[in-house]
């Protein structure tokens, strides 16, 4: 069975709410990273995030479960409007156990992974440490800027889910 680790951003609404209830209706969670608040990079002046990492074993390809990620994206009332502007939730394919995968829709391991604090932080958290092609995220992550990314964790529990396994 496939294993992936899916990223998890919200920055509207109710983030922590959001995220809460994104992780219940993930398929297959077998862990979840803690949460951690960061500022915002790129795009237009907007809230800081909430961010996490699921680790999910399902029986999809991966373009099935980006589809499934669009749908609980789109379920959570998300609406793309400008590049890297604020959502309700952000659910992006970090990495996966196959192959790389690199379509004109989707690419994994994510392309900006390496350069993202905010996503290698919670990355960290639920995967063993290393990208596909070797390089170690603790090692990016100390080339990182923190100071600029103001990155601070928030809670260090894990966050509430079931799973259709826990019955
Ligand atoms: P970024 O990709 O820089 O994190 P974003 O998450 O804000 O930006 P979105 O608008 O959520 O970008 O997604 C744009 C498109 O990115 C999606 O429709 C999807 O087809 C594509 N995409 C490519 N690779 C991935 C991936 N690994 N995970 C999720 N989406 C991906
Ligand atoms: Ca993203
Ligand atoms: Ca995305």
């Amino acid at each position: 069975m496939p294993r992936y680790v899916v990223g998890i951003g919200a920055n509207l609404g109710d983030p922590a709410a959001t995220i809460a209830a994104a992780v219940a209706s993930l398929p297959g969670v077998v862990a979840t990273s803690a949460l951690y608040r960061t500022a915002p990079v790129g795009g237009p002046v907007q809230p800081d995030y909430l961010n996490a990492a699921v680790v999910v074993d399902v029986p999809l390809d991966p373009h099935a479960l980006l589809a499934c990620l669009h749908a609980i994206e789109r379920s959570a009332g998300r609406v793309r409007r400008v590049r890297w502007g604020p959502r309700t939730l952000d659910l992006d394919i970090l990495v996966w156990d196959g192959p790389d995968v690199a379509t004109e829709d989707l690419v994994v391991p994510h392309p900006r992974v390496g350069e993202r604090l905010f996503a290698i932080l919670p990355l960290l958290d639920v995967h063993h440490g290393e990208l596909a092609d070797g390089r170690s995220l603790r090692r990016i992550a100390a080339t990182l800027d923190q100071a600029v990314l103001r990155l601070v964790p928030v809670e260090t529990g894990r966050i509430e889910h079931t799973t259709a396994t826990e019955g």
